[in-house]
């Protein structure tokens, strides 16, 4: 994938061969072809993502259309900006706005103004005063001025919200629904925010045209809301004692099981069922309308559990999914991340359990090296593998880095309320010695990792 595919203008991919961006980014290639054809957008990805040129680059494809060959000014002057990008603090405005210089550096005479609080008022008037390109705003600042009557927004064509989840917690959802207001209905609307969940859905849904979602894994993330656990399987028998175990735990609201293939989900669903589980399979080779209805089942709370192949559960999102538990394992590292963000949502914590077997080392070794994080291995009582555990690789990459949560068991998993520890499940870190009060000894912490030591291994028993 290159940036040419993506349906740029020139001006735009010579500014990116400049700052030495050969391929896009995932959420840049999900994001902006989408916002070139015009829809609106709900994108979650994380800061370190490209998510900034991802609204960035199409920002300036409005500019530069309005310019016609992107050479020529506008014969007639539009006062006010074709683009009003809203972000949640003044350190943002500034990140936005070099992003915008850089990437719009071949757009000639690019007409870029921030307007944030805190800096006097005079240059911002006069910023105003002139025709404009693109405001980049903080909501507070920008009331003022829309107050005195000195920012004229009726020509604004892309509204773009930053960070939507911030604004909200910083108080600023009156101001944005002020200020959209004054913003012609026929714009469009781009939204970035970690969560579209509680109020940033809300707004999202009165603020936007039937919004598509885009959700970027961020690979290296900690995952805060989302505690990881290892069950090491001596078999397949002992898999499914784990797995009829977890699932008879009271703290299981709802659960989404993953398989590595499709006959494996409808072999365990039909299992599971003759347990006596409300459950069902969800995998792409079903009809589309009998994948509707168990989702809809699932939302609606008549399924406890769903089995799942990878390519079927992208993007669900049911805020009472407390658990994942990986009975199959991915075939990719990466479909491990979209797996585990099943759970923790929307604010709350889940659980992702995996059940491995020790010819999974491999892939658990890819998804811990993918994740730059180890995945705590545990144990329950009753239940513990009789052979002993895989040794830790000691390439680099292998089983150092952070733990899964940093600082696990200062918040212990509570699935919506429930007491933590239920199901006597055993946290160990991964050489098998006792993870202590505060979790997993994490193998990269602290000073040392500062100094350019190289990084603590475990060491193999
Ligand atoms: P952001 O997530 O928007 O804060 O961007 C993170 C960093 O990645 C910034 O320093 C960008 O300049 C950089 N960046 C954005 N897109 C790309 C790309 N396609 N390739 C390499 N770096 C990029």
């Amino acid at each position: 994938m290159s940036f040419d595919s993506l349906g740029l203008h020139e001006a735009l991919t010579r500014a990116l061969a400049d700052a030495g961006y050969t391929t896009p980014t995932p959420v840049q290639t999900q994001a902006v072809p989408a916002a070139l054809a015009g829809l609106d957008l709900m994108v979650s990805a994380n800061t370190g993502s490209g998510k900034t040129a991802s609204f960035v680059l199409p920002a300036l494809t409005k500019v530069l259309a309005a310019r016609g060959d992107g050479k020529r000014r506008d014969k007639g002057v539009t006062y006010g900006p074709r683009v009003l990008v809203l972000v949640p603090t003044r350190e943002l405005a500034l990140q936005v706005t070099q992003a915008v210089s850089n990437y719009g550096r071949h757009v000639q005479g690019l007409r870029v103004a921030s307007i944030v609080g805190g800096v006097p008022y005079g240059a911002q008037l006069k910023a105003l005063r002139g025709p404009i390109d693109m405001l980049i705003a903080t909501p507070g600042r920008l009331m003022d001025h829309m107050a005195s009557g000195k920012a004229i927004l009726a020509n604004v064509e892309l509204l773009v919200l930053d960070e939507a989840d911030r604004m909200l917690d910083m108080g600023f959802i009156d101001d944005i629904h002020h200020i959209a207001a004054a913003l012609p209905a026929s714009r469009q609307t781009l939204m970035t925010s970690a969560t579209f969940g509680g109020p940033v859905g809300r707004m999202a849904a009165e603020l936007m045209r039937e919004p598509q979602r885009i959700e970027v894994a961020s690979h290296t993330e900690a995952h805060a809301d989302i505690e990881q656990r290892l069950h090491w399987a001596d078999d397949l028998s002992h898999k499914n004692a784990l797995l009829d175990h977890i699932l008879t735990e009271r703290s299981v609201e709802q659960a989404v099981v993953f398989t590595s293939t499709q006959r494996d989900a409808d072999w365990l669903a039909d299992r599971l069922a003759e347990l006596g589980h409300a459950v069902a399979s969800l995998h792409g080779g079903m009809p589309q309308g009998r994948r509707n209805r168990v989702l809809e089942g699932l939302r609606r709370r008549h399924l406890r559990v769903l089995v799942a192949t990878d390519v079927a559960a992208r993007g669900i999102d049911v805020p009472s999914i407390s658990h994942v538990i990986n009975y199959g394992l991915p075939m990719k590292a990466e479909d491990y991340v979209h797996r585990i963000g099943r759970t923790g949502r929307a604010g709350r914590s889940g659980l992702a359990v995996t059940l491995a077997e020790r010819r999974d080392v491999g892939m658990i070794q890819r998804i811990q090296r993918f994740t730059t994080q180890r995945i705590p291995a545990a144990t329950i009582a009753g239940l513990e593998p009789q052979r002993a555990e895989p040794k830790p690789d000691a390439r680099p990459g292998g089983f150092g880095g952070r733990p899964a949560r940093p600082g696990a068991g200062h918040r212990p998993f509570k699935p919506h309320g429930r007491p933590a520890g239920e199901g006597g499940a055993e946290r160990r870190s991964f050489d098998g010695a006792p993870a202590g009060p505060r979790g997993p000894r994490p193998f990269t912490d602290g000073p040392k990792a500062r100094t350019g030591k190289p990084p603590m291994r475990p060491r193999a028993r």
